[in-house]
């Protein structure tokens, strides 16, 4: 496909990596979203109650709602290794599924504790697999935050399932991420107007649905942090559809195009099924980014979203990044993200976060994109944030959200505008 490429883009900058402390959350906070999409499954933290606590008070939702994870709390007692935490977890397991034949699927999600004590989920997961099959089948990934920042919670848990997906000689398209329904759907009408199918989604909504994989399987990622996923795939012999990740009007746009192109839609018919939303996306993006326009952005490394959403800021939205950071860079696959943005920001993989506070200081951003952690001390600086964790939270994927995506920094620069203003009469 034709896209309008700058001379010099970001693959080949020299990337700053460092090594140190990082402000991130860890990967259980993935369970929030994964528990909404995956109808029929159950996440059991086996942690402890701190674990307990983040789910809930982040979650906070299981009031109208039967609940869809839980925590198996390792005490004191287990934590000092006095107790055979095994037998327990199949007691829990066993009276959770007697309670609640609806879970067709199990996560057991390893935490720091159970982590600390080397409790072996995966052989716990086979246990409870041979128990409870084939009514039920049990996965186990950790969301440690000794091991994982929060996006990789989603990875881990899509990575377990990929192994133990059918086989299929079929030429199907997957498409890999886990979006709001809404998204999805008006992601799947596009690529069904081109006359493209049949197409598979990882995660599905229930198990019956999970989708088969195999050497004719060609996947395209709608995510940016599934680098595991994405490995586990390769693995099974399917192939990868590179593309910028599905993040504004160009985003969209590139995105679709190279699965059209692989499965060889006329150009005409392409350029037809995206034409109105394409232009209501380009309409909506104008409207936030008179407020973005020549102001400066630095991204903290947290979501792993950053070089693609850097990338719309800067190339939809005329912004001007200084600072690119992200927890880790995976270049097969932001590696056509990196060539759409201008050679310029600094490109940092990992974090020493006091270094990395001096140089946000020194460069005094417009904008500044972190997590939860560094948020609050950055705004009582002076600085104007953008939470991280609300990229994730947000429909944001696709031409309908291209706009809310833009709006989303555009609102934390009109606040600050508003507050100087007051301040000022
Ligand atoms: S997994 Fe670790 S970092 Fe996450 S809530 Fe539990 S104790 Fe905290």
């Amino acid at each position: 496909m034709s896209l309008d490429l700058p001379s010099d883009g970001c693959r080949s900058t020299p990337v700053l990596k460092e090594r140190g402390q990082r402000e991130v959350f860890c990967g259980l906070t993935g369970i929030i979203w994964l528990h909404r999409k995956m109808q029929d499954a159950f996440f059991l933290v086996v942690g402890s109650r701190t674990c307990a606590h983040l789910l809930q008070s982040a979650a906070g939702v299981m009031i109208f709602a039967e609940p869809r994870f839980g925590t198996a709390i390792l005490e004191e007692k287990d934590l000092a290794g006095l107790a055979d935490a095994n037998a327990e977890l199949d007691r829990e397991v066993g009276r959770l599924l007697a309670r609640r034949p609806d879970i067709r699927q199990l996560f057991l999600v390893g935490s720091c504790p159970s982590e600390v004590i080397k409790l072996d989920l995966a052989r716990a997961a086979e246990r409870l697999n041979q128990q409870h099959a084939p009514h039920v089948r049990v996965y186990n990934y950790s969301g440690s935050g000794i091991e994982t920042t929060f996006t990789q919670g989603e990875d881990a848990c899509l990575a377990a399932m990929v192994p133990t997906l059918a086989p299929t000689a079929a030429r199907d398209l997957l498409i890999v991420g886990a979006m709001p329904d809404v998204v999805e759907d008006q992601c799947l009408a596009l690529l069904s107007a081109m006359g493209i199918g049949p197409i598979r989604v990882l995660p599905a909504h229930r198990a019956g649905e999970l989708p088969h994989v195999g050497e004719n399987t060609v996947f395209a990622l709608v995510q940016p942090f599934l680098g595991d996923t994405h490995a586990a795939l390769i693995r099974r012999g399917a192939r990868h559809i590179p593309a910028p990740f599905p993040f504004g009007e160009e985003g969209s746009t590139a995105w679709l195009r190279a699965i059209a192109d692989e499965f060889g839609v006329p150009r005409d018919l392409f350029e037809s099924v995206i034409a109105a939303p394409r232009a209501r996306a380009q309409k909506a993006i104008a409207a936030q980014a008179a407020e973005l326009r020549g102001k400066s952005v630095f991204f903290f490394p947290d979501s792993q979203l950053e070089i693609p959403l850097a990338r719309f800021l800067v190339r939809e939205c005329g912004m001007t990044a200084i600072e690119v950071g992200t927890p880790y860079l995976h270049e097969g696959l932001v590696g056509p993200d990196l060539d759409l943005l201008p050679k310029g920001p600094v490109i940092s993989e990992g974090q020493d976060v006091e270094k990395q506070l001096d140089r946000v200081r020194a460069a005094s951003p417009d904008l500044t994109v972190c997590g939860l952690g560094l948020a609050n001390p950055l705004e009582a600086e002076g600085f104007a944030t953008k939470w991280a964790i609300e990229l994730v939270f947000t429909p944001v994927h696709f031409y309908e959200q291209a706009g809310d995506l833009a709006g989303l920094f555009s609102r934390p620069l009109r606040r600050k505008a508003i507050l100087r203003k007051e301040a000022a009469e």
